[in-house]
């Protein structure tokens, strides 16, 4: 019995992965941070010991922050988005008429907070998902762009466990800077769906001895201009009335929103 003829292997042909992207080689840069490992001196010239744990996995977003692009159109905001001199980005971008482009993974931080604080937290892009809403500031939102929000609000929330009250917008975290997402954005309605939270329908009357500033505080603005903090709070939740002015229905909205943290 003839042997059989060998069969022909097929041709392997050299696989060239390319990383010529710019987002690409971003990725690239970090491997060298996430692989490192063994020991670091220390200033107290305690060399460290490496010994490698089996339990961990990816830290995840826990905020997600809500901007309005101020810009005319969706290309115009791709286009910052993906030039490096602007030095700002965002993981999504929500057009008028709801649909929905990411630029970044969830896992990676985008440049959209800036200078910015939430409570003791003074590095909100590292903790946040950061969401722009295709508006050019004055004009309202649409109910498609709000209804794919919600839908993106709602897979974030599930996915990270995002607590609801860490949904927030722009101006909360840079009152002194930021006047985004502005006063025409349906924050009542979100929070009527889980995300942010809302005063109640009845405000409580704050005690007379209320610390309105304590108590921005403690909600998570920073007062340092306490001006600025109020004009944020009043542009989150008394969007009729968007002033510096600490009346007694802002205290009591202030107390309202303070009993729920
Ligand atoms: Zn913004």
């Amino acid at each position: 019995m003839a042997a059989k003829e060998p069969e022909a292997l097929p041709v392997v042909e050299k696989v060239v992965i390319s990383i010529d992207t710019v987002y690409t080689k971003q990725l690239y840069t970090f491997k060298d941070s996430i692989f490192k490992t063994g020991s670091t001196q220390l200033d107290n010239g305690i060399q460290t010991e490496w010994i490698s744990t089996v339990n961990f996995n990816l830290r995840k977003p826990n905020f997600v922050i809500l901007h309005h692009t101020a810009q005319d159109s969706l290309k115009q905001t791709i286009d910052t988005f993906t030039k490096t001199h602007t030095q700002v980005s965002a993981h999504y971008i929500i057009a008028d008429d709801g649909h929905v482009v990411q630029m970044l993974n969830d896992y990676l931080r985008a440049w959209h907070a800036g200078a910015s604080s939430w409570g003791k937290n003074t590095d909100i892009n590292s903790a946040s998902i950061g969401i722009e809403l295709d508006n050019n500031g004055s004009e309202p939102f649409s109910e498609a762009q709000i209804t794919s929000l919600m839908a993106l609000l709602s897979k974030l929330k599930k996915t990270y466990n995002i607590p609801a009250q860490n949904i927030i917008g722009h101006s909360d975290i840079a009152p002194s800077r930021k006047r985004d997402p502005s006063a025409l954005f349906p924050w009542k309605t979100l929070a009527e769906n889980g995300f942010g939270i809302w005063k109640d329908e009845i405000l409580p009357l704050a005690p007379f001895d209320f610390n309105a500033e304590l108590a921005l505080q403690i909600i998570g603005y920073n007062t340092k201009n306490l001006n600025a903090a109020i004009t944020a709070f009043k542009l989150h939740y008394i969007p009729e009335e968007v002033n510096s002015i600490l009346d007694q229905k802002t205290v009591n909205t202030i107390y309202s929103i303070y009993l729920k943290q």
